[in-house]
């Protein structure tokens, strides 16, 4: 069985809502990948956040095979001794009131939405169906319907429509914009604190705290989306702490189940969150046990590990070195902590075969949009790997430019 037995499998059977890169892996260890041909990798994009952790960590193992044995599914009809520990050890963690856990980021950020918008009616007497959000141009958030209702990118959108109302879009960056986009409706205003798949957007320096007053001026609720940016990625527990802005909301998930399983969330106050009554939202597999025991565990290891810490000290060094590639097709090198891009010029091609010949040498990345390369390795990874990956990145520059 080789490579093209699963990349032909999966072309004619699985739908094409996806390009990877044509290598098949199947087992993982740490910040390393092998493929079916044992060939090894490390990988450098992490499940787009998801595995913080590395592959397979020993304890995530450890705490998922023993949840397994014991119980993995009660639904919320009845009460599991997983999710109380959990939702206090979360707030102790971030100093959040409350939590709400769901599964995908996406379906969290619609859990953020639909507490924004019952809040606005039920607190801040918006009139019935009148709530607004605003969002930012080139969000992401997710892929249902809602969420890419106020998606600005047309690739996203076409031919999903009818779309979801509601939602005002403002300038990413742009503090008077946002004030000016404000109403007497205006629920809350929905950002990420980096725009990290649209390239790595980082907003202007003070940017989230003046967003923040702003929204407290007109008792509009801040959420912040820390689904890829949040538990360490940026260098701090959430990326907001960059700027000391505490959100009325944050939306976690992504390495929140320590790449072993999905999990996200809603962190936020007894006022808001505590809208919600028996019925007015759940999901069937939403604070499972087995859910509850990974994240529980995910998030002591990224604590007894020092993920924030390490992604600080090997982004800022990571990306001190990729400054130094002189490269004509090198447009701009930017991150925050361990999620660092590569803005190429256009006439470099895109990115993807600088992505295809990373991968040849043992690096897997992935272009997001078309001239960008995210680097975004575990945040367990050392110098020593890391100067090894720069090796790579620069006999790929030098051969390809
Ligand atoms: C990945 C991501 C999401 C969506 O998460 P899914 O688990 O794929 O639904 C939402 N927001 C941001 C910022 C993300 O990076």
């Amino acid at each position: 069985m080789n490579t093209k037995f699963y990349v032909d499998m999966e072309d004619i059977y699985g739908a094409h809502n996806y390009s990877p890169l044509d290598v098949v892996l199947t087992k993982g260890k740490g910040i390393w990948v092998w493929d079916i041909e044992n060939k090894k990798y490390l990988d450098f994009l992490s499940a787009y956040s998801a595995v913080n952790h590395g592959h397979c960590h020993p304890r995530l193992v450890k705490a998922l095979c023993e949840q397994a044995k014991n119980l993995t599914l009660t639904s919320r009809a009845f009460r599991n001794d997983q999710w109380p520990l959990l939702t206090k050890e979360l707030c102790d963690l971030t100093g959040f009131e409350m939590v709400l856990a769901m599964n995908s980021g996406a379906e969290a950020v619609e859990t953020a939405i639909k507490a924004a918008r019952m809040w606005g009616y039920q607190k801040k007497g918006i009139p019935e169906n009148q709530a607004e959000v605003i969002t930012c141009e080139n969000n992401f958030h997710g892929r249902t319907i809602t969420v890419i209702s106020f998606s600005t990118e047309e690739h996203y959108k076409k031919d999903f429509g009818p779309f979801t109302p509601g939602f005002i879009e403002v300038p990413y960056g742009d503090t008077e914009e946002l004030e000016k986009a404000i109403t007497h409706n205006t629920a809350a205003f929905l950002v990420e604190p980096v725009q990290a798949e649209a390239g790595i957007i980082i907003p202007p320096e003070g940017y989230l705290k003046k967003a923040k007053q702003i929204c407290e001026k007109n008792n509009v609720l801040f959420i912040a989306d820390e689904i890829q940016t949040g538990l360490g990625r940026t260098g701090r527990l959430f990326a907001c702490d960059h700027e000391g802005v505490k959100p009325d909301m944050a939306v976690i998930g992504k390495s929140l189940g320590g790449g072993c399983y999905a999990v996200s969330a809603v962190l936020s106050s007894r006022e808001i969150l505590g809208v919600f009554t028996p019925g007015s939202h759940g999901s069937t597999f939403g604070a499972n046990p087995l859910a509850c025991a990974v994240a529980r565990e995910a998030l002591r290891v990224m604590e007894e590990e020092k993920f924030s810490e390490n992604s600080e000290e090997q982004g800022g060094y990571f990306l001190k070195k990729l400054k130094t590639i002189k490269n004509k097709y090198v447009k701009d090198v930017r991150g925050k902590g361990l999620l660092i891009g590569i803005e190429l010029k256009p006439e470099a091609g895109g990115a993807r075969r600088f992505c295809e010949a990373l991968m040849k040498e043992g690096l897997l990345c992935k272009e997001t949009h078309e001239d960008m390369i995210r680097f975004a390795p575990p945040l367990v990874i050392k110098k020593k790997e890391l100067d090894w990956a720069f090796k790579k990145v620069k006999k790929v520059f030098k051969e390809i430019g």
